[in-house]
């Protein structure tokens, strides 16, 4: 895979990751605003809220992650070892790669 797309692949992914970041970020702050303060455990919105919470924070989670999973990848090809495994130093596979271009093990070493 060259260089180039790589690059390019990594750019977008951080560009998505970005615009989940700063949308689940307004989310967290239009449910701040929505509770107003308000006591949850009495509020029979309460629960909902503090669920809305909950997902929206692994929605920012998840985006951060993302995000560093770019920086690494950027790191890894920096150093020359985008393309190979950080578990087994075996190639990922140009596939994979493709499929997912913060991947940094390959296919058997990435299985739980
Ligand atoms: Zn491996």
């Amino acid at each position: 895979m060259g260089r180039r797309s790589v690059m390019a692949a990594l750019d977008e992914e951080r560009r998505r990751a970005g615009a989940r970041l700063a949308a689940a970020g307004a989310e967290l702050d239009d449910l701040r605003s929505a509770g107003g303060g308000a006591d949850d455990e009495h509020d029979p919105e309460g629960s909902t809220v503090a669920f809305e919470r909950a997902r929206v924070a692994t929605l920012v989670a998840d985006a951060q992650d993302r995000l560093a999973a770019v920086e690494h990848a950027l790191a890894r090809l920096e150093a020359g070892t985008y393309e190979q495994c950080a578990a087994c130093g075996g190639p990922i596979g140009e596939e994979r790669l493709a499929a997912r271009p913060t991947a940094d093990r390959c296919v058997r070493c990435a299985r739980p």
